[in-house]
């Protein structure tokens, strides 16, 4: 099959012939047919940790083309959206169909153990796969991931519609983040950014606050002004090291902050100030299978929406070369690889 592998740091990904995936009898081959280029992969694509010789890709959704001999409730050819995560089906949480906490899990488009999907089949798990409404496309579905990390960031918030949303950072997190606060009735949201053409999509994703982070210094003390209000809640979508100690000198007393924005390298911040300003300091990580579920279903009603989020489509013949391109950004969002 063809696939798109990560060689190493510092060279471009390469378009090449793999062997078509092997899969256990927990698993179901997917035929790929949409994979979202996600920014965890130009960062891990320019850490020395990554594994080398692997294939990317964990947005993705596909029809089965092949089930392992124990699983039940799938046929070739169902249309399907897996969670990025190979878990084992053995370990205490498994066995408590608490997935997202396997403790022998592999992240597929990560991990040495199993290749993601910058390819043409990919395997998954099926304890973790769900089914496509019949309103959702591919493309839709190869956005669930990202939306998933975005509802995270707002449960791990407990953001109540009383809330004042701060979101530094109009990537496909933020705007995803933002996309949430409306869909919770959140009056005042507001997003940073220093892209113009993000900042409008950010409008249009919910926010009723625009931050040109060009010519503001403190976004905070401007959604004061703005709003009238500082932001009970501050959320790190950038993800370069120097955020978090950012949030925490803008924040107000009180203010929780959220950091989703991944940084792969060690930062620094100063604990004393949260001290003092009593902040809380939230990590949000790990969707559950449930929320893909409630995602898709919020898609399908038209309650949440995924296609404003894409900016390109393109072939898996692209991909090396727009890959390289992503390094610094333009004018992408989300960028979708169509099988
Ligand atoms: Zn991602
Ligand atoms: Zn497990």
């Amino acid at each position: 099959m063809k696939a798109v592998v990560f060689k190493e740091v510092g060279q471009p990904l390469v378009l090449e012939e793999r062997p078509e995936p092997e899969i256990r009898a927990d698993e179901l081959l997917v035929r790929v047919k949409a994979v979202g280029v996600c920014g965890s992969d130009l960062h891990a694509s320019e850490a020395s940790w990554t594994p080398t010789d692997i294939v990317m890709g964990h947005e993705f959704s596909g029809e089965v083309a092949a089930l392992g001999d124990q699983v039940t409730g799938w046929s070739v050819g169902d249309r399907a959206v897996p969670l990025a995560k190979l878990v084992c089906g053995e370990c205490p949480s498994c066995r408590r169909e608490n997935y997202s906490d396997c403790e022998n899990s592999d992240l597929i488009g990560f991990s040495s153990n199993v290749d993601g999907a910058y390819a043409e089949y990919a395997r998954v798990s099926a304890a973790t796969a769900l089914r496509l409404p019949d309103g959702v496309g591919y493309m839709d579905a190869a956005v669930v991931e990202p939306l998933a990390v975005g509802y995270s960031t707002v449960r791990k918030a407990e953001l109540k519609m009383s809330d004042s949303v701060l979101i530094i950072g109009a990537g496909p997190i933020g705007l995803c983040v933002a996309q949430w606060c409306k869909h919770f009735g959140v009056t005042d949201i507001a997003v940073s950014e220093l892209n113009a053409s993000r900042l409008s999509l950010a409008e249009e994703m919910g926010a009723n606050i625009l931050i040109d982070g060009n010519d503001v210094d403190d976004p905070a003390a401007e959604f004061e002004r703005i709003a009238g209000r500082a932001p009970s809640v501050i959320v790190e979508a950038v993800g370069v090291p120097g955020m978090i100690q950012r949030c925490i000198e803008i924040a107000s007393n009180n203010a929780r902050i959220v950091v989703v924005g991944v940084c792969f390298g060690y930062d620094r911040f100063q604990p004393m100030l949260c001290f003092e300003k009593r902040l809380q300091l939230i990590f949000a990580a790990g969707y559950r299978v449930e929320d893909f579920a409630e995602i898709l279903k919020l898609m399908d009603q038209g309650r949440i929406v995924a296609k404003p989020l894409v900016s390109h489509r393109i072939s898996l013949e692209e991909l090396p070369e727009m890959f390289e391109t992503m390094r610094k950004p333009t004018d992408q969002i989300k960028v979708i690889v169509e099988l």
